[in-house]
């Protein structure tokens, strides 16, 4: 059944001429059928070269954004309306905007996990694999992290030098992880190294052989002899399992589980590209100009 729903959604992907791409987080029956897969930075900048018209963009909201933001002329579908990241809008936009007119002097750093509305509000976005690059290079003024106190904390301790404010959002998954889960993990499987993202908590990363972004932490554990602990969302542990059979990739924690990531299945890539599910991504295009300034800042200080 799995099968034939997949060959379906390829032959309907051929014959209205759409490219599917897919988040790392999202499941392996997903990942198959997908023409690119990646983190959100990679699947934006990747949908700039496809020559396709639609993109069905398999992941959460903010992603689909900026998909559209970077790519306007093309239609742009999420398959799951309801999928969203509950880190993306933790802050009211108008609270940022009000820290603006106080502090004139701030530059406001915007991981990209936050809807355009944010975006629209701040000076320069990073991923978690572009952020301590891009810091590194903005001029020397005090900075505001937002949301993620956690990714923000850990480019914060890389760059003593710099005076960055955190605000205290979080990823509600990958917070979830204690000192307690490492601990264990590491008892039960001492030859095994340990790779996490760093929206876990400081406590979590202290435990680390590698952090680093979901791409970062694949490509370490593909190079890596030994098994390997993954310290984020469980499809990344699940993928590496499926592709590399002789080694282990246990998720650091059960808690490890993005229900918003998990909410996309096959049927709705299907229904998307049929045209009876799913939601086309509008944007104003006031708002699409002020929040496309900030994804640009990244593109041009990341590379
Ligand atoms: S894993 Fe965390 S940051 Fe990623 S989509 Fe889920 S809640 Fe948002």
């Amino acid at each position: 059944m799995m099968k034939e729903l997949q060959e379906e959604i390829l032959r309907l992907k051929k014959e209205t001429g759409a490219a599917i791409l897919a988040h790392s987080y999202q499941s392996p029956e997903i990942l198959e059928i997908a023409d690119i897969r990646g983190d959100s930075f990679a699947l934006s900048v990747a949908a700039q070269k496809r020559e396709e018209s639609t993109i069905v963009l398999c992941g959460v909201r903010f992603m689909a954004d900026t998909v559209k933001l970077l790519n306007p002329e093309k239609k742009v579908i999420l398959p799951v309306d309801q999928a969203v990241c509950p880190m993306a809008d933790q802050i009211p936009p108008e609270r940022v905007r009000r820290f603006k007119e106080n502090n004139s002097d701030f530059t406001v750093v915007a991981y990209i996990n936050t809807t355009t509305r944010l975006k629209a509000e701040c000076d320069v976005c990073v991923t978690s694999s572009s952020a301590l690059t891009i810091v590194k290079k903005l001029p020397d003024n005090p900075i505001l992290f937002i949301p993620d106190a956690n990714l923000g904390g850990w480019i914060k301790r890389q760059l003593p030098e710099r005076e960055i404010e955190l605000w205290d959002g979080c990823c509600p998954v990958h917070a979830a992880v204690t000192a307690r889960d490492c601990a264990l993990m590491k008892e039960r499987y001492p030859k095994a190294k340990l790779a996490v993202h760093p929206e876990c908590r400081e406590e979590v990363l202290t435990y680390a052989d590698y952090v680093g972004s979901t791409s970062g932490i694949l490509s370490f554990a593909e190079q890596c002899k030994e098994d390997v602990i993954i310290g984020t969302e469980k499809s990344i542990s699940d993928w590496l399992s499926l592709h590399h059979p002789d080694r282990r990739f246990p998720v650091l924690s059960k808690k490890l589980l993005c229900s918003n990531m998990r909410l996309t299945g096959l049927t709705d890539v299907y229904r998307a590209l049929l045209g009876t599910g799913g939601a086309e991504i509008q944007i104003d295009p006031a708002l699409a100009q002020a929040a496309r300034r900030p994804i640009m800042e990244m593109i041009r200080l990341g590379e």
